[in-house]
């Protein structure tokens, strides 16, 4: 069959290269892709935001399935134009979308099934979010209602902290948003990958990220520095206990609701004390959570995700080979503030990679015959092993073995596991 994802980052690098070593799979396209994922599959340059331009590369190239990568073409309804026009799809509805989208949808969604999460409430305006904070008193969570790329989260450590948030948020800094706050929860996070036709739900894998520029978890919050799977804390008995309290209500529900759920559902859960709460649901695969994900999953990725747009989860199952996996994040120095773009990449072509060392392209472009970083974070070197150990010795050595003077990463992913 002739595939199409939608993307252009490290994520759709790792689906991509796993997709690929399918035998079902014939041409692969990656819309727009990047220098990295030109080596494993076809890149087209159009907008994968734009249902007008990917309907017409679908039609026009026999294109039999669509993966989704990013948010960015969910909440825009790509899924559902290509749905309407008969196509198979991996990714929720618009509506559907909402659980990431929206982080109030989400919180009614939960107060409707009773999943555990942090108490909350939402603002229209400034002054009477304020007074709210001043009641509850700090720490405090305070969120702009929308997609903002990670960026409209403050977790405030004093009252006068939320109410700055809360003024940034009002002054339209995120766009026209509205406010929600939550009560801070303490715990450790973690990951959770669950898949959903609808109706059957699948568990695919837990990880864990380092969302902090900084070693020790410290500096500004980024898309991600590294992360690795699985996550120990997420043993088999809090799997099901997410299953059972958080999972299967809310998918429940989004049925209940006429917009039922399909795709990758990514829970992300503050755990204490062997309970777990529910922090964010998104949509898609988390990135680079993914890259951990997919070097595991390999070849059996698109019969889980074909599985999964055909509504048949209820008659499939993932085979683990009980392998740990980890990966790192080279961004470009600057970033998650302002960075360069242009600087070469070099030897990347002399690092050896198989199943178990795989370095996935995400911010790169091809200048004169020569890899450029064209991004914030731009390589995931991702490493596999028998142990959490040996994935991270793996992904570290692929990192030493780069030439790429104008980039720079965190030397602790996984020190919380290790
Ligand atoms: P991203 O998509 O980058 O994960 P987001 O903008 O969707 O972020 P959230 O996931 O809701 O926002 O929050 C970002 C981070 O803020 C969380 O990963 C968590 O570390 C922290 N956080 C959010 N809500 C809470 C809470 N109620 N208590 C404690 N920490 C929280």
């Amino acid at each position: 069959m002739n595939i199409l994802i939608l993307g252009g980052g490290g994520r759709e690098h790792a689906l991509a290269w796993a997709i690929r070593q399918n035998p079902k799979c014939d041409r692969l396209f990656v819309a727009p892709g990047n220098a990295g994922i030109a080596a494993v599959a076809e890149c087209a340059s159009l907008n994968p935001n734009s249902r007008a331009e990917v309907l017409e590369f679908a039609q026009e190239n026999a294109v039999d399935f669509i993966v989704v990568g990013p948010e960015a073409p969910l909440a825009a309804g790509v899924s559902d134009a290509l749905r309407d026009a008969g196509f198979l799809v991996f990714g929720p509805s618009q509506a559907a979308a909402q659980l990431e989208a929206s982080k109030a949808f989400t919180k009614e969604i939960c107060d409707a099934c009773g999943a555990p999460t942090a108490a909350w409430a939402r603002f229209t305006d400034a002054g009477s979010a304020r007074d709210y904070v001043t009641r509850q008193g700090a720490p405090i969570v305070v969120k702009a209602d929308g997609l903002a790329a990670g960026k409209g989260v403050t977790v405030a450590e004093t009252v006068e902290q939320a109410h700055d948030a809360i003024d940034l948020i009002f002054d339209g800094e995120f766009g026209d948003m509205s406010v929600v706050i939550e009560e801070f929860m303490d715990g450790e996070e973690a990951s959770f990958f669950v898949l959903s036709d609808g109706t059957n739900c699948l568990p695919i894998g837990t990880a864990q990220d380092h969302k902090r520029v900084g070693e020790g978890d410290t500096g500004p919050n980024t898309g991600g520095m590294g992360a690795y799977s699985p996550a120990p804390i997420m043993t088999p008995e809090l799997q099901d206990q997410v299953m059972e309290r958080i999972v299967r209500p809310t998918i429940s529900e989004m049925s209940r609701r006429n917009s039922p759920f399909q795709g990758v559902l990514y829970v992300g859960l503050m755990i204490r004390d062997g309970q777990a709460r529910l922090v964010e649901y998104n949509v898609r695969f988390g990135d680079p959570e993914c890259q951990a994900l997919m070097i595991r999953l390999g070849a059996q990725a698109l019969d889980l995700l074909l599985a999964c747009a055909q509504s048949r989860l209820d008659e499939t199952a993932v085979t683990w080979a009980d392998d740990h996996a980890m990966t790192v994040v080279l961004a470009a120095d600057g970033y998650p503030g302002k960075y360069d773009k242009g600087s070469q990449i070099k030897r990347l072509d002399e690092i050896p990679e198989n199943s178990f060392n795989v370095i996935f392209h995400a911010g790169t472009d091809m200048w004169d015959g020569k890899i450029v970083a064209t991004g914030g974070r731009v390589l995931a070197c991702t490493g596999r092993g028998a142990t959490l150990q040996q994935a991270h010795d793996r992904a570290y050595a692929l990192v030493d073995a780069i030439d790429w003077p104008q980039g720079f990463y965190r030397r602790d992913i996984g020190w919380r596991a290790l």
